[in-house]
């Protein structure tokens, strides 16, 4: 029987595509830099895209074909650096946003990478360990070409973590013919895994949370938020927060909100969670909520840590939140961005916001390369400076062109491109 390609429809109509919010605020930016037409021709554009389709022999010896992108951005910096998401509604433009916003991402916290993402169609909660393992190596092996220590360098992202890493970079050492540590981070520790790796972005999160605290002058302790997502960021995030003394009064995952106007005990949370398949469902510590209204909640701080488009248009008008922290990539649409400015709500933006996983993704490579480990405390010393140090370049630009800190952050990684760009210059 042929194989069909395994494709689930486009995403839902009303999302707006990622790439146009990205490009919208890019344009922006790019205007305030006064930037010349050549480079902001190659800065819009994706160095290289490539579309795999890869046979998987399923479990019930059926061959399914999935489709899998890897886009390069920009290598300007350094070799691309980007995660690899398992979602059935991946699709090339986000695919293509998301490489951008790596590119940016890693130019604002000042390290040596370009930008890349990568992604397969597939919905890995309904595929088994055996099935995801041979899709993974299969896709590593359809992009040995383009990945590499010095090259392209994945990573996890949404349904993929250590595991997936593993294989990868099990796969990719095969195809060189020596264990190449250094050509995908987010490894398990006993494999050349980074100390502090798994907490990094909502450690990230944390400190950029409190960084914009003190500019607003609100003191952590008197403070309460609302956490979208309950997965690798979003746990982390609340944890952290919870830990400095914010009452996270609301969190959420894919199963159910959940609202406790004394503040949910974050570590019963996350207890329930781990022992309850990675979900809230049935969590006792709070109520159950309306999905859609923990974004429009009570609180102070609102740390939007899973999906695409969340806020937007429509819901942003009621948002009571005086700071967003965005721990994910793009939760809100561009149609927002005015709307929550003139309601003089701070937003950190995911490029600024959710930096800390790549900086210590970076760590992790830099240890693979010099075949050292560092201590815990090491890495996290080093990471809360670079995500300190780049708050405070981004907030000190916004306040030279009275922009939101989101253009800032565009402004200032952009800047660091074209700059770079022009001292390597073009053909
Ligand atoms: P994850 O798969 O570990 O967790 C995602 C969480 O979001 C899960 O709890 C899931 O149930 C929940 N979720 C999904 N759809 C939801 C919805 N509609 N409403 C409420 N909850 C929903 O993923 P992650 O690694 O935590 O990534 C989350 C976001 O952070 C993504 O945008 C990702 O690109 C971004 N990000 C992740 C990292 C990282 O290091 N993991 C780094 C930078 C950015």
């Amino acid at each position: 029987m042929a194989a069909t390609v395994y494709k689930e429809p486009a995403p839902l109509l009303d999302r707006e595509n990622p790439l146009e919010s990205m490009m919208s605020r890019f344009n922006v930016a790019a205007e305030i830099l006064g930037l010349d037409e050549e480079t902001y021709n190659v800065l819009k554009t994706p160095d290289k895209q490539v579309i795999v389709h890869i046979p998987v022999t399923m479990d019930n010896g059926k061959v399914r074909v999935f489709e899998g992108y890897r886009v390069i951005h920009n290598t300007i910096l350094g070799p691309s650096k980007g995660g690899i998401r398992y979602d059935k509604n991946v699709y090339l433009d986000e695919v293509k946003a998301l490489a951008a916003w790596m590119t940016w991402k890693c130019a604002v916290v000042d390290i040596p990478y370009g930008g890349a993402k990568g992604g397969i169609i597939c919905d890995p909660t309904t595929m088994s360990a055996g099935e995801i393992e041979r899709m993974t190596r299969a896709y590593t092996l359809a992009l040995k070409d383009v990945f590499g220590p010095d090259r392209d360098i994945p990573a996890p992202d949404m349904g993929t973590g250590p595991r997936e890493m593993a294989w990868l970079m099990d796969e990719f050492s095969k195809t060189v013919g020596m264990t190449s540590s250094a050509v995908v981070t987010g490894k398990p520790l006993v494999m050349g895994g980074s100390l502090g790796r798994t907490e990094a972005t909502g450690r990230g999160v944390m400190v950029a949370t409190l960084a914009a605290l003190e500019k607003l002058g609100m003191e952590p302790t008197e403070v309460s938020a609302a956490v979208q997502g309950f997965g690798n960021v979003g746990s982390w995030a609340s944890k952290l927060l919870f830990d400095k003394g914010l009452k996270i009064k609301a969190i959420s995952d894919i199963s159910g909100a959940y609202w406790n106007d004394n503040g949910i005990n974050i570590d019963e949370a996350i207890a329930y969670k781990n022992a309850h398949g990675g979900r809230l469902e049935g969590f006792a510590g709070a109520v159950p909520m309306d999905a859609d209204e923990l974004l429009v909640s009570d609180v102070d701080v609102l740390v939007p840590a899973a999906v695409e488009d969340v806020i937007t248009e429509h819901n942003a008008p009621y948002i009571k939140a005086k700071l967003i922290v965005e721990g994910a990539n793009g939760p809100t649409a561009a149609s927002a961005d005015p709307i929550i400015y003139e309601k003089g709500i701070s937003v950190v933006p995911d490029i600024l916001a959710n930096s800390g996983g790549v900086t210590v993704s970076y760590f992790e490579w830099v240890q693979n390369k010099q075949g050292f480990k560092w201590t815990e405390q090491m890495v996290t010393e080093r990471a809360d400076r670079i995500m300190t140090d780049a708050f405070e370049k981004v907030y000190a630009v916004s306040q030279k062109y009275n922009i939101s800190l989101r253009i800032a952050a565009y402004v200032v990684a952009i800047d660091k491109v074209a700059q770079t760009y022009k001292f390597r210059g073009g053909y």
